[in-house]
């Protein structure tokens, strides 16, 4: 048989096998249990498929060959991979910053999800996806537009973030320091698997380890689940899209809101600053005619002194949907005068990224409906 035809054959059964990286870290105590073996074989096995990055359960030589043998017969190991990259010219990029590029992930089964690097000449940011597109129709959103398709598994959320570091490393000679996720989905909706991800991407003495710190949890405003991730003691930071204190506005905008109104979501920050002790970022997108008027700068004053919070104003990308425009810079200037006036802390954002669709599950949807 020659050699060609021997891995030919070897990848055909693989693809009938399931892939070992959809199991969670309990899910591989069952396996190796099931097998017979002590339960440190399971951290064992953890590490060489999260730190090592192992492709091939040959390279496990920790374990002996027969249970490497035994793992090989059932079990295959595909991680997620590159499909295609998009990088911001440098004349796209906001104040020359460095490029943006947007990576197109493709997942065992075929979806996509996009990933976008940020960098900066302090950070180095891996915006991530939680979901194939997402249930949640934010009106102004490419990615609530797609509709939703599934979850991903911790593995396809940690593999993001390798792929990304991988990157970051090749072209610019320095890895991710910091994580967020704010790609395609709502993270609040997956919190099992985002848990055991950022559990796997914080793990000590692992090839890719990062501090909670620098992780940021994006989420439209889910209050029991904000609660859930300040009562299970993670350090990460949270951003919360508000794009409006209005609360019949923020319903045209963000549906969900018609569930979860502005009194429940200050409650729940609240309960984020005294559990958590930090403050929360309320991230607004101006847009104009809709949120940008004196009026709803007083409203974004009234709910933001109830919390512990920052702001951050970010640019609204209009190619994802001509319904909405950017707000003017003048409108934007006496908004953020405004802010500033009442006290508050106001950070300033440019999207990056607009130049390749990179602010919004843009990338998904227009490979899709191609
Ligand atoms: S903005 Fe976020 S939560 Fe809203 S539809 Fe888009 S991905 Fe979902």
């Amino acid at each position: 048989m020659s050699k060609n035809f021997a891995a030919a054959t070897k990848e055909r059964q693989n693809r009938q096998l399931p892939n070992i990286r959809v199991l969670n870290r309990e899910e591989l105590a069952k396996l190796m249990a099931q097998l017979g073996e002590p339960a440190y074989r399971a951290s064992q096995l953890h590490r060489w498929l999260y730190s090592h990055q192992a492709l091939d359960f040959d390279e496990m030589t920790t374990f002996g060959k027969q249970l490497r043998q035994k793992l090989a017969t059932s079990w295959t190991i595909r991680p997620a991979s590159l499909a295609s990259a998009e990088s911001e010219t440098l004349e796209a990029s906001p104040a020359l910053a460095p490029p943006t590029a947007k990576f197109l992930i493709r997942l065992e089964d075929g979806e996509l999800v996009e990933s976008v690097l940020i960098p900066s000449e302090e950070r180095m940011t891996a915006c991530i996806s939680s979901q194939v597109g997402c249930p949640l129709r934010c009106s102004f959103c490419a990615t609530g537009n797609m509709g939703f398709r599934r979850d991903l598994a911790a593995s396809e959320i940690t593999d993001q973030v390798f792929l990304l570091d991988a990157e970051a490393r090749k072209r610019h000679e320095r890895g991710l320091s910091n994580i967020v996720f704010m790609g395609m989905g709502e993270p609040l909706l997956n919190l099992d698997n985002v848990f055991e991800s950022i559990a796997t991407l914080t793990e000590a003495e692992y090839r890719f380890s990062i501090s909670e710190k620098k992780i940021t949890i994006s989420t439209v405003g889910l209050p029991a689940e904000m609660e859930r991730i300040a009562r299970s003691g993670l350090k990460t930071k949270l951003a919360v899209s508000l794009h409006s204190a209005d609360q019949s506005t923020r319903e045209r905008l963000m549906p969900v809101a018609i569930d979860h109104p502005l009194d429940r979501l200050t409650e729940a920050i609240s309960s984020w600053n005294a559990l958590v002790g930090q403050p929360v970022t309320l991230v607004y997108m101006l847009l104009e005619g809709i949120n940008d008027s004196p009026e709803d700068a007083r409203k974004l004053v009234r709910f933001a002194k109830r919390v512990l919070c920052k702001i951050n104003l970010i640019d609204y990308n209009s190619i994802v949907n001509l319904r909405f425009k950017p707000g003017y810079s003048d409108v934007k200037n006496k908004l953020i005068q405004q802010l500033l006036d009442a006290g508050l802390h106001v950070t300033v954002r440019k999207s990056q990224g607009a130049a390749i669709n990179a602010a919004c599950g843009q990338l998904a949807t227009s490979h899709r409906r191609k």
